[in-house]
C-alpha cells in the first residue's frame, strides 16, 4: 500500500518537496474496523490550513503522518458487523491506497443514488458547505442579488445555482473566461466576473445594479472588498473560505471593509460545515433530489492516478479546477 505524508510544513505555497511517498505492507484491520481501498479521493483547500502548525477548528497535520481527508473507497476485509466486502464507504481515510477504519468513523455511499464520486462533493461535503452556509446564513430571498466567489469551484458553484433555485439574481466572481463562460452558459449564472480583468471594481458595479444582498466568501482579500463596497442594507455575508490568504506567511492586513457592515447594518458570520452535523441528512436528501431534477449540476474534475494527488491539490491554489476537484487512486 501507498500513502503520501507530511514531510515539511510549507512556508507559503506549498511544493512537492513539502510531501513524501511512503510504501509498505497493508495495513490490518482490528475488531470493529473495515480495511478499505481507496477508489477516489479528495483534495481541498482546507487542508493547506491544516499543514501549519497553529490551533484551528481542526488539528494540524502531524509531520511524518498520513494526509487526512475526504475518500471514498471499497470494503476488501471486514472486522466489523455493519460493513461486507464489497460496500463502497466515504470516510476520512487520507491520501492512501489503503485505510483502515473504525466502522462508526464511515458512512455506507448508495451506488444507485450516484455515482460514487458525489459522496465527496455535490452530495458530500462540498455541497453540503454550500447549502447550510448559503441557507442559513445568507437567507437568500427571490428578487435579492447574490454574489459568490470562488464560483467555479466545488462550493462556488453548488452555491449559485441554489441561489437561482430561490430565484436571486447570480453574479460569480471567477479566474478565468472558460470559468465564467461555464456559469454562464451551463449553470445559468446571470453574470459572471473575471477577476483578473483591471476593472473588476467597475464591471461588478455594472453587474449589480440593485447592489449586493448575500456575499458568499470563499476567497477573502481584495476580492471581498470589492463586493463589499456595494452592500445594501442588512445584507448577509457567510464567510466560507479565505483561499486568497491561504498561503501568506504574514497577515494581509490593510484597509478592510467593516465600515461598510456598519453602515448597512449587514451580518458576516464565518462557519465551518461540521456545525450543521446535525443537518447533514436534511442537506443530502434535498441536494440529491435537486440532482435528480436537473436543477443541480455538477462537474468534477478528475486527476488519474495516485502519484498525481498532490499535483491536484497545488492546483487548487493557482485555479486548475472547475468544479470539485478529485483523484482516481486505481
Ligand atoms: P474550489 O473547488 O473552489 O477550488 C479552489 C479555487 O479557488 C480554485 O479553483 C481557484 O479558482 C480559486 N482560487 C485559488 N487561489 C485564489 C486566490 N488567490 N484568489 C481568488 N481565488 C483563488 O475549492 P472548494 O470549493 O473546495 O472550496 C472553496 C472555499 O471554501 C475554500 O476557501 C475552502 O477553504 C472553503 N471551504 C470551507 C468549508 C467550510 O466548512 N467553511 C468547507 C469546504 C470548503 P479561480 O480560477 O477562480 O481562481
Amino acid at each position: 500500500s501507498k500513502r503520501i505524508i507530511l514531510a515539511k510544513r510549507p512556508v507559503g505555497m506549498p511544493t512537492i518537496e513539502d510531501f513524501q511517498f511512503e510504501e509498505g505492507p497493508l495495513p490490518q484491520p482490528g475488531e470493529g474496523e473495515v480495511l478499505i481501498r481507496t477508489s477516489y479521493l479528495s483534495v481541498d483547500p482546507y487542508m493547506r490550513g491544516r499543514m501549519n502548525d497553529r490551533k484551528s477548528y481542526v488539528p494540524p497535520y502531524e509531520l511524518g503522518k498520513v494526509i487526512l481527508g475526504g475518500a471514498v473507497g471499497e470494503v476488501i476485509l471486514s472486522q466489523a458487523d455493519e460493513f461486507q466486502v464489497g460496500d463502497i464507504v466515504v470516510g476520512n481515510l487520507g491520501w492512501q491506497t489503503h485505510a483502515v477504519a473504525k466502522a462508526n468513523q464511515l458512512k455506507k455511499v448508495d451506488e444507485q443514488l450516484a455515482p460514487i464520486t458525489t459522496a465527496l462533493g455535490i452530495l458530500g461535503m462540498t455541497g453540503l458547505t454550500a447549502y447550510f452556509g448559503l441557507l442559513d446564513i445568507g437567507q437568500p430571498k427571490a428578487e435579492e442579488t447574490v454574489v459568490v466567489s470562488g464560483a467555479a469551484g466545488a462550493v462556488g458553484t453548488v452555491v449559485g445555482q441554489i441561489a437561482k433555485i430561490k430565484g436571486c439574481r447570480v453574479v460569480g466572481i471567477a479566474g478565468s473566461d472558460a470559468k465564467i463562460r461555464y456559469l454562464i452558459d451551463e449553470l445559468g449564472f446571470d453574470a459572471a466576473i473575471n477577476y483578473k480583468a483591471t476593472d473588476r471594481r467597475a464591471v461588478l458595479a455594472k453587474e449589480c445594479p440593485n447592489g449586493v444582498d448575500v456575499y458568499f466568501d470563499n476567497v477573502g482579500g481584495e476580492i471581498s472588498d470589492d463586493v463589499m463596497l456595494l452592500l445594501n442594507k442588512h445584507a448577509r455575508i457567510p464567510i466560507c473560505g479565505q483561499i486568497a490568504l491561504y498561503n501568506m506567511t504574514k497577515p494581509d492586513f490593510g484597509p478592510r471593509m467593516q465600515s461598510q457592515l456598519l453602515i448597512t447594518s449587514s451580518l458576516m458570520k464565518g462557519f465551518i460545515v461540521s456545525d450543521y452535523l446535525q443537518r447533514f441528512e436534511e442537506g443530502a436528501i434535498q441536494l440529491a433530489e435537486w440532482v435528480k431534477e436537473g436543477r443541480l449540476k455538477y462537474r468534477e474534475q478528475i486527476a488519474e492516478g495516485f502519484e498525481n494527488t498532490v499535483d491536484a491539490f497545488l492546483g487548487l491554489f493557482t485555479g486548475e479546477n472547475l468544479g470539485k476537484q478529485l483523484v482516481r487512486v486505481k
